[in-house]
């Protein structure tokens, strides 16, 4: 197999399919470490895929801060409130917390385990184009360090080289950019900054304010990263002058603005700049075609609020591997393999679009321009018919997803149930987290849920039913897929 980028989602790949003993090649264009943006982790992540890919001790090991959740500045409640990942916070269980991590040494971590575990991986090595036949892709070509021009060929070819891919077109053709989600970021770091009151003292920190949110991520005791986001038509004025218009955003918001009260910028590489990202929520109307599969943001993604990215990433390339695997083996037919890989992919993109949708919605300021456009009611017909046929349709064969209409009653029903859970913090007892009371929620977390139990116990506290009639299930270490009906 040859893997082409290799971030989380390119060394889960890897990690994965070599851990059933199969030949695999990783080709980075970078030298690791190297700088990416996407600190906040989710418990998922940490507890299950690392785990899996027999890396959790070492990423513990490295000193990352340690995250109970996220702390919010958002919604009707002028008072900042918290999303704890555990389901009884004063009785916190020992997996329920994630990293905040520098993601240069973060990443460097899960490639060097894909190299401990056999994965040949090449740096400073760019692939240029697919190579391919009528019936399927056969490899890649690629530039080595010296400039020579390569060709390498596999069975199988997984894109996990990022929002940044050259390759993705090869599979299902070009994006669709989501309009309710056309915001840009700018971001930096602080060399400190002040810290929220223990045991939240390594939460994430979103505040909403007039013209978007910011987030506050503390990386270590002398280094924060801070960024806005902002909407999309901000995006000349920000490109001008990015340190300008970052300093201007944070001096807008009061509630970050006093965490960082004479704190100077950070001055060591590589978080002395001042970072632009923009047009990142989009999907695929394919990610799979015979001998290539996309993972990470090479397929998809959506707005970073809730920190999902890498747990999309890894999650996606983990159910890419389990179909690689059992291909390789020659175990199930490899359409329904990789249907199996696109449908489970596509649900989970769904349930975070669709949370993100209804978190947006929850924070009220008529006053202003960027929260009166993110309103339920402003998920254009363009994107939700879009949004009904990429992620609904015949691919996943998902029986559940409706039409046009039941999709925006979705979404309303699932922002007025956040709202009611989040006002129910303030007399929450803390023993339950009221906020696992709502059904979006539940529904949000449950397939990192399973992931962290198999991780934890080798596989699903209850046994797993397909996802989809006659789907299929992943095998006890979860590294293949079998057939419920053929055990
Ligand atoms: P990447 O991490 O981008 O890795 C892709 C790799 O492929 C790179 O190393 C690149 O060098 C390599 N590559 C590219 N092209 C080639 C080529 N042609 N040949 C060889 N190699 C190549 N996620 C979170 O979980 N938490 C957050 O708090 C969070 N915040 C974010 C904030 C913003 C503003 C944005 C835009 C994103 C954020 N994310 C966050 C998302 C996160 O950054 C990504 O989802 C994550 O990095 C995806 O991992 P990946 O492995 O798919 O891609």
């Amino acid at each position: 197999m040859i893997v082409v980028g290799g971030g989380p989602a390119g060394a889960t790949a890897a990690t994965a399919v070599a851990l059933r003993g199969h030949r695999v090649l990783v080709l980075e264009q970078q030298t690791f470490p190297r700088y990416q943006i996407g600190e906040s982790l989710l418990p998922s992540t940490v507890h299950g895929v690392c785990r899996i890919l027999g890396v959790e001790d070492e990423v513990a090991r490295a000193g990352f801060k340690v995250k109970r959740g996220g702390t919010f500045r958002w919604g009707r409640n002028r008072d900042p409130w918290q999303f704890s990942f555990a389901l009884s916070p004063r009785l916190a269980d020992p997996t329920s917390f994630a990293y905040q991590v520098e993601r240069s040494r973060f990443d460097a971590i899960l490639l060097d385990n894909a190299r401990r575990v056999g994965v040949d991986v090449r740096e400073n090595c760019r692939v240029k184009g697919v190579l391919a036949d009528e019936e399927r892709v056969r490899g890649v070509s690629w530039s080595g360090p010296g400039g020579e021009l390569r060709e390498a060929r596999a069975r199988y070819v997984v894109d996990a080289s990022g929002n940044g891919s050259r390759i993705h077109t090869e599979v299902g053709g070009s994006r669709t950019y989501s309009d309710f989600f056309r915001n840009i970021a700018v971001f930096g770091y602080f060399a400190g900054g002040k810290r929220l009151p223990k045991p939240n003292d390594g939460n994430i920190f979103c505040a909403a304010f007039d013209e978007g949110w910011l987030w506050y991520i503390p990386l270590r005791d002398d280094l924060t990263s801070v960024g806005a986001v902002v909407s999309r038509e901000n995006a000349a004025g920000i490109q001008q002058d990015p340190a300008a218009a970052w300093r201007r955003l944070i001096d807008s918001c009061p509630e970050v603005r006093d965490l960082l009260d004479g704190v100077p910028q950070a001055t060591e590489v590589p978080y002395d700049q001042v970072r632009v990202r923009k047009d990142w929520s989009y999907w695929k109307s394919r990610l799979w075609r015979p001998g290539m599969v996309l993972a990470g943001d090479a397929a998809c993604f959506v707005d970073p609020v809730l920190s999902s990215g890498v747990h999309l990433a890894t999650y996606g390339a983990l159910l890419a591997a389990r179909s690689i695997n059992s291909g390789l083996a020659g175990a199930l037919d490899e359409g329904r393999l990789f249907d199996e890989f696109e449908a489970r992919y596509r649900q989970e993109y769904r349930l975070f679009y669709e949370f993100l949708v209804s978190f947006y919605d929850m924070h009220q300021d008529e006053r202003s321009y960027f929260w009166k456009a993110r309103k339920v009611t402003n998920v254009g017909a363009t994107e939700l018919e879009a949004f009904v046929e990429l992620v609904g349709g015949l691919a996943s064969g998902d029986a559940t997803f409706g039409g046009l209409g039941e999709a925006g009653a979705r979404l309303t029903t699932a922002s007025s149930e956040l709202d009611t859970a989040v006002g129910r913090l303030p007399d929450s007892d803390g023993l339950r987290n009221p906020l696992f009371e709502s059904a979006t929620i539940r529904q949000v977390f449950q397939e990192g849920a399973v992931l962290q139990e198999r991780g934890i116990f080798g596989g699903p506290l209850e046994e797993e039913t397909p996802v989809r009639p006659g789907g299929l299930v992943a095998s006890e270490d979860g590294l293949t897929w079998t057939d419920p009906d053929r055990p």
